[in-house]
């Protein structure tokens, strides 16, 4: 009778550690999720809500402006004030859609310090490279100030951006590669966590999935909004699913027995 309940606790454990890699993929809200009441993409309201339907991480995006600010927004410029050439006075005091104003990366952090999302950073590419590199000093010294260092993923099509961001942020912070053009081997070389690509890329290259596994690299798959691409991810068991649509994906895993 021993040895039953032995074994009986053994199975157990063995389906509870089975059921811990089954969260994956994880949700990330695209932009924080923005497509619901009383949100807009990039808001502070973005990432509450992003954090209230338990998403893994809610990913934004970040620009440096010509006298310095770090600030939220995605597009290159706002209502006409080209962010990297723009003082922040004039970027600061646009409206968002909800009504919000467009946020400073301090107070976007401040939000996101008291929620339990993952705070995925998207470093935008800057025309000047100087520049962005002034943003990744600020940026850093910002995320060690508040002590969110192990609560953020980088992520940012600039390559240069990226082994900065490598080299510099605390050892072991990760920093993934959005362009697409870099095969496994390349970021493992270059220090990377992993891809975090287009789907239509991942779709090209599916055999590149299984290669970042095998080199200990995670995968991303952005911005997957329709329930077949959604599954397309499910099923070659990616890391992570960046998406529009974070309940959509969740009500599917939920479907298959997958935890949100
Ligand atoms: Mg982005």
């Amino acid at each position: 009778m021993r040895i039953i309940t032995s074994l009986i606790i053994a199975i157990a454990m063995l389906l509870s550690t089975t059921g811990c890699a089954e969260k994956t993929p994880h949700v990330i809200a695209h932009r924080g999720y923005w497509d619901t009441d009383g949100s807009a993409q990039n808001s502070i309201r973005s990432i509450v809500k992003a954090d209230s339907i338990d998403c893994f991480g809610s990913e934004f995006d970040v620009w440096m402006t010509a006298d310095g600010q770090l600030v939220v927004y995605h597009d290159d410029a706002v209502n006409g004030f080209v962010i990297e050439n723009s003082n922040a006075d004039d970027v600061l005091s646009q409206k968002l859609e909800n009504g919000e104003n467009v946020p400073t990366l301090d107070r976007y952090l401040e939000a996101g310090k008291n929620l339990g999302v993952r705070l995925i950073f998207e470093l935008k590419p800057h025309t000047d490279r100087a520049q962005e590199s002034q943003a990744i000093t600020k940026l850093l010294d910002m995320v060690q100030s508040k002590g969110l260092a192990d609560r953020i993923d980088y992520i940012t099509f600039s390559k240069e951006g990226m082994l900065e961001l490598i080299e510099r942020a605390p050892a072991g912070t990760p920093v993934y590669y959005l362009n697409g053009e870099m095969t496994p081997e390349e970021l493992k070389e270059a220090g990377a966590a992993g891809m975090d690509y287009e789907l239509d890329v991942l779709k090209a290259h599916p055999e590149w999935i299984d290669r970042c596994h095998e080199l200990g690299l995670k995968v991303n798959a952005w911005t997957v909004n329709e329930a077949d691409d959604l599954q397309w991810c499910i099923y070659h068991k990616l890391d992570f699913i960046t998406t529009n649509d974070p309940e959509l994906l969740q009500s599917l895993k939920h479907q298959q027995g997958l935890s949100k």
